[in-house]
């Protein structure tokens, strides 16, 4: 194993060249995930980070703590609301559950923190450019998903698009939104590494593979995962989710294994496990073959999922509790704001302090957040 960045692959000679050298090989797995589309503008994404990576967590959670920190100390009424008013562009999984977090943390775990605002104002708008939010669940889940957003003070804008994000606000079908937090959750594009292949890519960008996950005349080399566009039994292209990704990488390992043995490939197969998304604490949708779940039976079944799909029985274990602990407690957690900037000096000098973000401390206090 070796931590490196891929930045080209040669098919004809069997070569990836990384930023740590280049790297020949019998077999290539292409496993490189996706990460989020701004359809263009990338100079949102400083505005509106996504949900993809750990930092990118850190930082929303950052940014969400330190806009109730904000909101306390500020005088002038308009920037409290704004500092109050939080928008979660995409209306999929990952924005619902953004969202209904984000509600629920106003309206319950926030709620005794502050002295001079109340959490409870928060202003949560979810907005989805298509007809319904969760476009992938039946319609009655995802107006099931809606109400329940509602109850916990989410509003959701559906048929809205996006035009403008900036430190301000965002405008959406020609309505301007004063918001100082953003959150982007509005689409995915594959990793850039597949481009490289000069292969046919679909307009995600993913690499479009056989049925047996390879590209065409290289069947040593298979892409996986977000990456690759596979299509199912209907000819639809499989969903961007875990149990795809697991199922195929679980397929290539024995694909080569039997390559070894000289036995024949069969097609991929992907045994569609279903979907699920939660709401808030206690709620949650669940869609699987016939089935069709909602409410806290639905949440139930994705917390045992989730468990069971963790490494090691340590970890199940734990996680367990402390879902369990909290869950019974409303317990708050440590709130804690981690800080983009951790140096206390500017490199090559002595005691010159470093130059940190406005609010910031540079003495020996923990350093405050920078916004
Ligand atoms: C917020 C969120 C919630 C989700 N919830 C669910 C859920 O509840 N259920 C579900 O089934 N799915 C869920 N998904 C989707 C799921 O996470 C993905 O489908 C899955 O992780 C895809 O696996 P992968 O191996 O293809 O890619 P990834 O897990 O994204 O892994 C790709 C890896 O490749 C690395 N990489 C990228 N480019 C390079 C390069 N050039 N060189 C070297 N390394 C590189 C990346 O750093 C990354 O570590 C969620 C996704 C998000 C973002």
């Amino acid at each position: 194993m070796l931590e490196a960045l891929a930045e080209r692959v040669d098919l004809d000679q069997c070569r990836v060249h990384t930023n740590r050298g280049t790297f020949t090989y019998d077999y290539l797995i292409l496993a490189c995930g996706s990460k989020h589309t701004y359809f263009g503008h990338v100079a949102w994404e400083e505005h509106a980070p996504g949900l993809k990576t750990l930092e990118q967590a850190t930082e929303i959670r950052r940014r969400v703590l330190s806009a109730f920190e904000r909101a306390e100390s500020e005088d002038d009424p308009e920037t409290r609301r704004a500092w109050l008013t939080f928008v979660v562009v995409g209306g999929g999984p990952t924005g619902v559950e953004l969202s209904g977090a984000l509600g629920e943390l106003s309206r319950s775990t926030l709620k005794r923190d502050f002295r001079r605002i109340d959490p409870q104002l928060t202003r949560v708008v979810l907005i989805e450019a298509g007809p319904r939010i969760l476009p992938s669940f039946d319609a009655a889940l995802s107006a099931t998903a809606t109400r329940d957003l509602e109850r916990l003070g989410v509003q959701v804008w559906t048929n809205t698009a996006v035009t403008e994000v900036d430190e301000e606000g965002v405008d959406a079908s020609g309505n301007r939104l004063q918001t100082k937090t953003v959150l982007w959750a509005a689409g995915v594009q594959a990793a850039s590494l597949g481009a490289s292949l000069n292969m046919p890519l679909d307009r995600q960008g993913r690499v479009v593979v056989s049925p047996e996950l390879c590209i065409p005349g290289h069947s040593n080399v298979f892409v996986v995962g977000d990456q690759a566009r596979a299509v199912g039994p209907d000819a639809q292209p499989l969903p961007g989710v875990a149990t795809v990704a697991l199922q195929q990488g679980r397929y290539v390992g024995l694909a080569i294994v039997g390559d070894l043995r000289k036995k024949a490939r069969k097609p991929f197969f992907y045994a569609d496990k279903g979907q699920m998304a939660t709401i808030g604490r206690s709620r949650a949708v669940l869609q699987t073959g016939r089935l069709r779940l909602a409410g806290p039976l639905a949440w139930m079944a994705w917390l045992l999922v989730h468990i069971y799909y963790l490494s090691g029985f340590k970890n199940r274990a734990l996680v367990l509790i402390q879902w369990a602990y909290s869950y019974f407690t409303f317990a708050r957690g440590a709130r804690l704001i981690v800080n983009k900037t951790w140096q206390f000096y500017e490199a090559g000098t002595d005691d010159r302090p470093a130059k940190l973000g406005s609010g910031q401390s540079v003495t020996g206090d923990a350093p405050r957040p920078a916004l």
